[in-house]
């Protein structure tokens, strides 16, 4: 799913729980990174109906096309007012011979013929075909080590293989995801950087956000044979709901489900529930993902406990919005033929769309990294994944990741690299 964040999403927004803070940087500046990451992961999509789409040109590939039982559902969506559109979805030349086949196991899954758009396929992998391009697999970067002022890191201290390495280089970017980037800089404290390396504001691991998110299990008879139906979403309550000034976030189609994702993923009670009962259930079923805001606060944080271990702190703020939009895409469902809609992930805390440990910003006082995620205190250590995220939005984070990853990397070949 590689949506760009919506224009409205770099400005501040109320929401109940709170206030979303504006980035430092507008949709503007981002968006011919988001046209390049589009391209570099392939995205399929369609300026259509969606309400909260930002100005843009085309999408680089046509969308896929609702099949079966969800173009019925988008359909009587439209009949009841709504706008669904077509997800941006990053696949490899599906219907092509050796492309994506549209299967039924995109969610929660790898792709076994490597058509989705995933880092590995669309980025790792073409790179390792440049003969200056070394990958070190299962190797874990212990700390970071700086010279004797503290403005400039030196080497990585690596466990490669069960073996202590150190690894010595001009220039660091650390991209190990918004809580383990956040653990790294934490572990890396020293004599000048006493609290965490480039943690002068004290903020490294603060501000910790994850989507509120609820996967919901609509059931709608009879059996059906879509087999890719994640394709449809709606964003008429993005920005504001449809009784309430405030934003309640995003609702989208999921992959089928089956009792192995249904056990392992839901609550523990979903692992007593016979395989037959949820075979019953999704055979007529359809998936769904409620997905809201969530919103900044210096107590949600990753820290270390005294033997080195990371400790994540969140607490929701912002589930009034979140139970709102849940309990209206159940009204919603029902009036499109669902008999019932269940909540399924209920409970279940995961780090899914983690980001915000290390916010982006022009003040160093109140930021971590600069507007080109750069640390703010040490010259040459870049930190490019969602940590420098002020705010967390409400669609899915990896095209944004990615975009500012770009611009981020023309901005060391402007500078560093020159
Ligand atoms: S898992 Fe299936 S739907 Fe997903 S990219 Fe691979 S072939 Fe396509």
């Amino acid at each position: 799913m590689l949506y760009r964040l919506r224009r409205e999403d770099f400005g501040e927004m109320m929401h109940p729980g709170g206030v979303s803070p504006s980035w430092p940087v507008t949709y503007e500046t981002l968006a011919p990174y988001y046209d390049r990451a589009e391209r570099l992961y392939s995205v399929h999509g369609a300026v259509d109906s969606d309400p909260t789409e930002p100005p843009r040109g085309p999408f680089p590939h046509p969308p896929i096309e609702h099949q079966g039982r969800i173009a019925v559902i988008a359909e009587r969506l439209r009949e009841l007012g709504l706008h669904p559109s077509h997800l941006p979805l990053g696949l490899l030349r599906p219907g092509e011979p050796d492309g994506c086949i549209l299967c039924d196991t995109c969610n929660s899954f790898p792709c076994k013929i490597r058509a989705k758009s995933d880092a590995d396929v669309c980025t790792v992998s073409p790179a390792l075909e440049h003969d200056a391009v070394t990958l070190w697999t299962n190797a874990y970067a212990e700390r970071l080590i700086t010279n004797g002022s503290g403005d400039k890191v030196v080497a990585a201290e690596i466990i490669r293989d069960g073996q202590p390495v150190r690894a010595e280089a001009p220039l660091f970017v650390v991209s190990c995801g918004a809580v383990n980037s956040a653990a790294l800089l934490l572990r890396s404290a020293n004599d000048v950087h006493r609290d965490g390396l480039a943690n002068s504001s004290g903020l490294v691991g603060r501000n910790y956000m994850a989507h509120l998110a609820t996967m919901l299990g609509a059931f709608m008879p009879p059996r059906h044979d879509t087999v890719f139906q994640k394709t449809v979403a709606i964003n008429d309550y993005y920005l504001r709901g449809p009784e309430t000034d405030y934003p309640l976030g995003h609702i989208q189609s999921q992959g089928r489900s089956n009792a192995t994702i249904a056990k392992a993923g839901g609550p523990p009670a979903a692992r007593g529930v016979p395989t037959w009962a949820y075979n019953a259930w999704f055979a007529r079923g359809v998936e769904w993902l409620a997905m809201s805001e969530d919103l900044p606060s210096p107590e949600n944080r990753v820290t270390l406990t005294s033997d080195g271990r990371i400790r994540l702190r969140w607490e929701a703020i912002n589930a009034e919005a979140h139970h709102e939009l849940v309990a209206l895409a159940r009204r919603l469902l029902r009036k499109v033929g669902a008999w019932y809609v269940l909540p399924i992930s209920l409970g279940v805390v995961n780090t899914t769309h983690q980001c915000g440990t290390a916010v982006f910003g022009t003040d160093p006082k109140c930021s971590v990294l600069d507007t080109w995620c750069r640390t703010h205190d040490v010259d040459n250590l870049f930190v490019v994944d969602a940590s420098f995220f002020p705010s967390s939005a409400a669609v899915n984070p990896a095209l944004t990741i990615a975009a500012q990853a770009l611009r981020a990397a023309d901005h060391i070949k402007d500078t560093h690299l020159r």
